[in-house]
């Protein structure tokens, strides 16, 4: 009876959490903060290479504010593999506590160990951070203006089956169960987020996606919570599909444009993700965005890339990616001028000027030349 055992303590572990989300008040409003602390995270391989540029561009934009003692940038340098192998925990502590010291986080990527590697078995710090700041959207910007594409994905990120799926139980030999976990208040959260984003941004329509049909329970929850919440939003159109036929739709070139926001259950915004990000292509063209109530998390979302430092080309990486999500950081914290001014100059160097490329080789422009190229193009307009 293990079994019984195991759903017990999922079970009382699921209620304390839903107690804690309903307590754990609103959005934090970064603009009544007297100070706003931007923690600058460099993360391995590549990361410190590309972060410090993303790191400069920021500092430019955000001078006036700085000198005014409204920002301050903190540079976190602890959030490294061999620190975390050492300690063989996903964030150390003392690094945790440099984090939780600062309200939003520009992070380069870590890299997270495979088995048998060097490193010893220590957990994805991107996991860890979303779980101990409580980073429960993962938000995406999908954009390709040339084919009308404009899409911004809210995924659900601390529940649905991956929350619990080291929790399954195997009964016996031939019998094996995972449990999938939907709360009303963790739903609520994510669904008021997007629809704020939505009438904050001018967007008219936002999709809910589900398999309510199917997986009656959990999914229907889901979808009726955040139609709940769209009352409180009546001149935003709201529509739901179920996730197989979305997956198709998506490369429908006569219905995919219709689409603008979309929340999703965990485990289909994963996959809707991946899916959408391969319209866009090339590593330097998307950032990605945790948010949570009281903190926020920004990052490139490419990983370290290991080989190129090896191989000494790290100086030779693209910016772009880690720069963007610096661009999402800025909106998020109500900086809206100076992030529309970067996504215009990035926008001028990767599409419609491009006098520099990149190449990841030593026939391509360096980072650091790419970002002064970017800084040229803010002091310009
Ligand atoms: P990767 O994104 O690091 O590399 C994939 C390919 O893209 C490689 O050829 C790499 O050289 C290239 N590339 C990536 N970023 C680039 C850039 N900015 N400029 C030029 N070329 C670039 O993916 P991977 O090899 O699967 O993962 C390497 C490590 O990164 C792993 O440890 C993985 O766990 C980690 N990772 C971290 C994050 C994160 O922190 N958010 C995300 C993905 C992977």
């Amino acid at each position: 009876m293990e079994y019984m055992e195991q759903f017990e303590k999922i079970i009382k572990e699921q209620t304390a959490r839903v107690e804690a989300m309903k307590n754990d008040g609103g959005f934090i409003d970064y603009q009544a903060l007297d100070t706003i602390k931007i923690g600058i995270i460099g993360g391995d391989g590549i990361g410190p290479a590309i972060t410090k540029h993303a790191y400069k561009v920021l500092a430019s934009l955000l001078e006036d504010e700085v000198k005014k003692g409204k920002v301050e940038f903190r540079i976190i340098d602890g959030l490294t593999i061999e620190n975390r192998s050492a300690v063989q925990k996903a964030i150390p502590d003392d690094v945790l506590e440099e984090i939780k010291d600062c309200h939003v986080l520009l992070k380069g990527p870590t890299t997270t160990p495979r088995a048998g590697d060097k490193w010893g078995n220590v957990e994805s710090a991107n996991v860890a951070m979303r779980k101990a700041l409580d980073l429960f959207a993962n938000v995406r910007p999908v954009s390709i203006p040339e084919k009308g594409i404009d899409w911004t994905f809210f995924r659900e990120n601390t529940e649905c089956l991956y929350a619990l799926g080291s929790q399954g139980v195997n009964i016996n030999d031939d019998l094996a169960i995972d449990f999938r976990v939907i709360t009303t208040p963790g739903t609520e959260r994510i669904a008021r987020l997007a629809f704020e984003y939505a009438r904050a941004n001018g967007k008219k329509r936002v999709t809910i996606v589900t398999k309510a049909n199917i997986v009656k329970k959990t999914d229907g929850k889901f979808l009726n919570i955040c139609k709940e919440v769209a009352k409180d939003y009546p001149e935003i159109e709201v529509d739901d599909w179920y996730i197989d036929i979305m997956t198709a739709k998506l490369v429908d070139e006569k219905r995919r444009n219709q689409f603008q926001v979309l929340i999703l259950p965990n485990l289909y915004g994963d996959i809707l993700t991946d899916e959408a990000a391969e319209f866009q292509g090339g590593v330097g063209t998307a950032g990605s965005s945790n948010i949570g109530k009281k903190y926020a998390m920004f990052e490139a979302v490419h990983g370290s890339a290991p080989r190129m430092v090896e191989e000494g080309r790290d100086k030779y990486a693209d910016p772009c990616s880690v720069i963007r999500a610096g661009a999402m950081l800025l909106s998020h914290i109500g900086y809206q001028e100076q992030a529309d001014k970067l996504y215009k100059a990035l926008e001028e160097c990767t599409v419609t000027e491009k006098k520099l490329v990149i190449t990841g080789r030593e026939d391509g422009a360096t980072g650091d030349e790419f970002a002064d190229y970017i800084l040229s193009k803010i002091t310009e307009a």
